[in-house]
């Protein structure tokens, strides 16, 4: 593979953005164009357009996104469906209109029926309803599938989408009311083990079942398909994930046991469960040669040691 290509990930301080510029610089290469959301706003096409006249990149990791848990989807419906829409639409048009000879899609798992057949397959995208707490971000994702897919169809571009589970890791985001569930238990578990409370809430009935991967797991996944597949091989898209769940409240004491707190976790069945089960079907994925590496276990040590070590990334 050539080193000298021009990459540009779209997306590089978010937890899969950061996680492909590791794996990419560790592979050896070396031209990696990086962009602030301040510095490059993706959601104003005519600067989008703009960079990439001037940078005209050869590869583009399209892992930018307004991304959060269950409780952020159903507070800021609009964002979720507006920003990444604006996103991914003018990221794909400039990358087909300035010759970008590969592009990667970061999609989400949520893109699947509420009601799946479990573990979920490529083909049962659109064969009934959504999830209605995440509707707008799975629209927005499946949107972005359809876009690129549609550009291959019309235009012969190389142009792939993949679709992870639930992701955490490396510079994961630890706001509190609206990130994901895996970061929120970190953090939770971490503060309750400093103030030597004997008893931790979690949301819903713990029953939910999740499948969890660490970002950089995803990162190789997907250098590995840019450097040794097509679009065309791929398929209109590939789930990525580790082939193992677990219940939220196995989730729970998994964490509470890393982060080294014990005590009583007690349930909020206030608050909304979300899909009853989560976990794609990575046959695919197999057959094209790739497979997850990390456990949970381990997985879950190297983002507590990142939590530890980043004061000011908890709560951005
Ligand atoms: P999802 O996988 O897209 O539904 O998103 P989340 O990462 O937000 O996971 C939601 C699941 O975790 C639901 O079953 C929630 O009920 C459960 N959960 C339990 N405690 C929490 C919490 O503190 N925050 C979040 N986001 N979810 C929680």
């Amino acid at each position: 593979m050539d080193k000298n290509l021009k990459i540009f990930v779209a997306g590089h301080r978010g937890l899969v953005g950061s996680a492909l510029v590791r794996n990419l610089e560790s592979k050896g290469y070396k031209n990696i164009i990086k962009k602030t959301s301040s510095e490059l706003d993706l959601t104003d096409t005519l600067k989008v357009f703009e960079f990439f006249e001037t940078e005209k990149p050869d590869w583009v990791f399209l892992a930018a996104a307004k991304v959060g848990g269950i409780h952020a989807n159903s507070t800021y419906p609009v964002d979720f469906m507006l920003t990444n829409l604006k996103i991914q639409n003018n990221v794909i048009e400039a990358s087909h209109k300035f010759g970008v000879k590969k592009l990667m899609f970061l999609g989400s798992s949520c893109i699947y029926p509420k009601n799946a057949p479990q573990p979920m397959k490529e083909e049962c995208l659109l064969t009934s309803e959504l999830e209605p707490t995440n509707e707008p971000y799975a629209l927005a994702k499946i949107s972005g599938i359809c876009l690129c897919d549609a550009y291959n169809r019309q235009y012969g571009t190389d142009f792939m989408a993949v679709m992870p589970c639930n992701l955490y890791g490396i510079s994961d985001s630890y706001h509190n009311e609206n990130g994901h569930v895996l970061p929120m238990f970190i953090r939770r578990f971490h503060e309750a083990k400093l103030e030597g409370k004997k008893e931790v809430t979690i949301w819903g009935s713990g029953t939910p079942r999740r499948e969890f991967m660490i970002s950089d797991d995803l990162a190789d996944a997907c250098v590995f398909l840019m450097e040794t597949k097509t679009a065309k091989e791929v398929g209109k898209f590939v789930n990525v994930g580790t082939g193992v769940d677990l219940t939220i409240m196995e989730l729970a004491q998994m964490v509470a046991k890393t982060v080294g707190w014990e005590g009583e976790i007690k349930l909020d069945p206030t608050k909304p469960d979300g899909t009853m089960k989560k976990m794609v079907d990575v046959t695919r994925l197999k057959n094209l040669g790739w497979e997850a590496k990390i456990t949970l276990e381990e997985g879950l040590k190297i983002a507590y040691d990142d939590f530890l070590n980043n004061e000011n990334t908890r709560l951005n």
